[in-house]
């Protein structure tokens, strides 16, 4: 295995470092300023458009998309540090156009869309114009097990027709997204429980398609929104259909896969975000008589946070190269694992920066409680820490229980 950052990866990393250093870190009060004079908690603030437009001109733009020559051509490994450096500041994956849940969208689109489909959705997605949701969680089955899931999408001539509910269909309230991937069943009686799903392209202003709220995140309005989304009797040209009949499952197992270690990647910038800020504070705080950074239980925080980032990192490069060298069938257990250390180690370290915060840490003068709540998050979302581990355990058995 070799990790070693290549002289792109390092030019890559000095390129996005630097921006986000020149860019993003310096606008991200105007960022949260603008979302709050448009009066609407998912607006789309003019500050994320002016930067895209200098990240594209700079060639940093669609960083994602491995082996694709829709994207910048780089491989999973090559991608993870950037993705690390975005994942500092929550909004910035954006400006480069490699945020959540866009960039699983389009993997799906481009690796399974018609060139209709792609013409009409995946181009002004890579061209950061639109934005898209995935419907796949329902509030009424437990959607951690994909074979429960209920919609029904039904052919009637040459049309589908969709009815249920879905949630948590994250950026679906934000304005410019046009479109929703939505899973269902088309052959609910099939005995073969992963072949009853299908996935079906849904334009969000289609008849019978209703945002009906949005979820709070831990109390927070989030800017990405996540909502509930109800479907009755909403109909689309079987052309929208995503592959074939029956193709859902492994679709959602294809998209879940490189989106899962891209949210890794994330993680582990922001957790490195969170010790680079406690670092900083507790060496200018004084409490009885000397600077926090000298009392050893601050010590253990950081020493603590330290390895443990260090190992997340590891793990994700780890998954990224395995990914890259052997397929994501090959590399579905280290996905697992890493979907279950980074968002964990984001979250115990941004608590760590929390308590050395004092109240401070509570508020949102600092993204620490927000990034906390993006670790804790993450725990549940792309598949919950229980269902991942029992994959891990289930092929560890088949290995070495003989
Ligand atoms: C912020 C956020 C954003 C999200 N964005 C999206 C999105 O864009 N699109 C989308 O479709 N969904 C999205 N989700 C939904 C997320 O993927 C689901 O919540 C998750 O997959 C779990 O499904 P569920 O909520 O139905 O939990 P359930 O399936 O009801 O599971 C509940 C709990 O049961 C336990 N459990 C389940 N199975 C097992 C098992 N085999 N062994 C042991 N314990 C088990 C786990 O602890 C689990 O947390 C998002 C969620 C959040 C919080």
């Amino acid at each position: 295995m070799d990790f070693a950052y290549t002289a792109r990866m390092q030019e890559l990393r000095q390129q996005v470092g630097g921006f986000m250093d020149a860019h993003i870190f310096p606008n991200e009060q105007r960022y949260h300023e603008q979302i709050a004079a448009a009066g609407n908690p998912f607006a789309h603030p003019a500050i994320v458009d002016e930067l895209a437009a200098q990240a594209r001109t700079l060639g940093l733009w669609n960083l994602f998309l491995p082996e694709s020559p829709l994207g910048a051509g780089l491989s999973n490994l090559e991608y993870a540090p950037l993705a690390e450096l975005m994942g500092r500041v929550v909004w910035a994956s954006e400006v480069f156009n490699c945020n959540a849940p866009d960039t699983g969208n389009m993997e799906i689109l481009a690796q399974f869309g018609t060139p209709e489909q792609q013409a009409r959705w995946l181009q002004p997605l890579l061209a950061g114009e639109m934005r898209s949701a995935f419907c796949m969680t329902e509030p009424d089955v437990a959607s951690s097990d994909a074979t429960r899931i209920q919609l029904t999408i039904q052919r009637e001539g040459d049309d589908y027709v969709l009815n249920g509910r879905k949630w948590w269909a994250s950026g679906a309230l934000r304005p410019r997204c046009a479109i929703f991937i939505v899973m269902g069943k088309t052959a609910p009686d099939s005995p073969d429980a992963h072949r009853q799903q299908s996935m079906v392209l849904v334009p969000r202003d289609t008849p019978g398609v209703t945002v009906v709220r949005n979820l709070t995140v831990m109390g927070y309005e989030d800017p990405e929104s996540h909502c509930e989304v109800t479907f009755e009797n909403v109909r689309v040209p079987i052309s929208h259909l995503l592959g074939g009949e029956g193709d859902g499952f492994a679709i959602a197992q294809a998209r879940l896969g490189p989106g899962r270690i891209h949210h890794c990647m994330r993680c582990t910038g922001a957790a490195q975000r969170c010790l680079e800020l406690m670092c900083q504070r507790v060496t200018s705080r004084i409490a009885f008589g000397r600077p926090l950074a000298e009392q050893g239980v601050i010590r253990e925080w950081i020493a603590e946070s330290e390895i443990e980032i260090a190992q997340a990192r590891l793990l994700t490069l780890q998954a990224a190269w395995t990914i890259d060298q052997q397929g994501k069938k090959a590399a579905q257990d280290m996905i697992a694992m890493i979907k279950v250390v980074a968002p964990n180690v984001l979250q115990r370290v941004a608590d760590r920066a929390m308590q050395a915060f004092g109240g401070g840490g509570m508020s949102s003068d600092f993204p620490l409680a927000f990034l906390w709540t993006q670790g804790r998050t993450l725990r549940l979302a792309d598949g919950p820490d229980e269902v991942h581990k029992r994959s891990i355990a289930k092929s560890a058995l088949r290995r070495y229980a003989k």
